[in-house]
C-alpha cells in the first residue's frame, strides 16, 4: 500500500510518503488538494483519481488566475494543475505559488524539454504527461511529496543561500552514490541521510560529505576499472 501520511517526526518535515502495497491511504487526515486544470473532463478524472486514492479534494479551478486564488484560500498541501491553461498559463501559476512553499504536480499534454525546464525552474516538484493513468499520477505525487519534504527540510537547516547550494550539491552526490551503492530510492536516500544526521547529531551536509568520503573514493574507483 502507497501510504501518505503526515508525521509528527521530524520537525520542519511536512509530510511522510512510505511505500506499502498499492493504494494510497493516509494514516490520519486526508492530504488535502486543489485541481486546476480547463477542460473539465481531464479535470473530473483528475478528482476521481485522487478522490479514489483517498485524497481531499479542497477546491476545483479552470484557470491559472484562479490556481493562485485558491492555493492563498485553502493552503493545500498539494496543488494538481494543467500547463495550458487560459489568462495564466500553469508554469506562471507555479511559480507565484512556488512563494506559499506549496508542492505542485502539473499536468502537460507536451513532453518539449523547454516546457519542463520551465516547470523545474517554477518550483513544479513533478509532473505527469497526458493522457495520464493513476498509475502515472500517484507516483508524480508522492515524488513531489517527498522533495517538497526534502526541500523544507534542508531549510530549515540552512537559512545561508550559498551555504544551502553547497549542501544542496552535497546531498545530491552523497543520494547518488547511496542509490548506486545500496540501490535505494531518491526518497529513500535522502531519509538515510536525515535519519543518520539525526541519530548522529550531525548537519545533513556533514553525514552526506562522510558518504562522499567513505563510499564515494571507491565508487570512482569501481567506474574506471
Ligand atoms: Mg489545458
Amino acid at each position: 500500500m502507497l501510504r501518505v501520511c503526515r508525521s509528527a517526526i521530524p520537525a520542519g518535515s511536512l509530510i511522510v510518503v512510505e511505500k506499502e502495497l498499492g493504494k494510497v491511504v493516509p494514516m490520519q487526515e486526508k492530504l488535502r488538494v486543489v485541481v486546476v486544470e480547463d477542460e473539465a473532463l481531464i479535470r473530473m478524472d483528475v478528482v476521481a483519481t485522487l478522490e479514489e486514492a483517498d485524497f481531499e479534494v479542497v477546491a476545483q479551478g479552470a484557470d491559472g488566475e484562479e490556481a493562485i486564488e485558491l492555493a492563498n484560500e485553502h493552503k493545500p498541501d498539494l496543488i494538481v494543475m494543467d500547463i495550458k491553461m487560459p489568462k495564466l498559463d500553469g508554469i506562471s501559476a507555479a511559480e507565484k505559488i512556488a512563494e506559499l512553499k506549496i508542492p505542485v504536480v502539473l499536468l502537460t499534454a507536451f513532453s518539449q524539454s523547454d516546457l519542463v525546464s520551465r516547470a523545474a525552474d517554477a518550483g513544479a516538484m513533478a509532473y505527469v504527461t497526458k493522457p495520464f493513468k493513476p498509475t502515472d499520477l500517484l507516483p508524480a505525487i508522492q515524488i513531489a511529496l517527498a522533495r517538497h519534504e526534502e526541500l523544507t527540510a534542508l531549510e530549515s537547516e540552512i537559512a545561508d543561500l550559498s551555504d544551502r547550494l553547497e549542501t544542496r550539491k552535497l546531498m545530491d552526490r552523497a543520494k547518488g552514490i547511496l542509490m548506486s551503492k545500496m540501490k535505494l530510492s531518491e526518497p529513500d536516500a535522502f531519509r538515510w541521510i536525515q535519519k543518520a544526521s539525526m541519530d548522529r547529531r550531525l548537519s545533513m551536509a556533514q553525514v552526506a560529505k562522510a558518504v562522499i568520503d567513505q563510499l564515494g573514493q571507491k565508487a570512482s574507483d569501481e567506474d574506471n576499472s
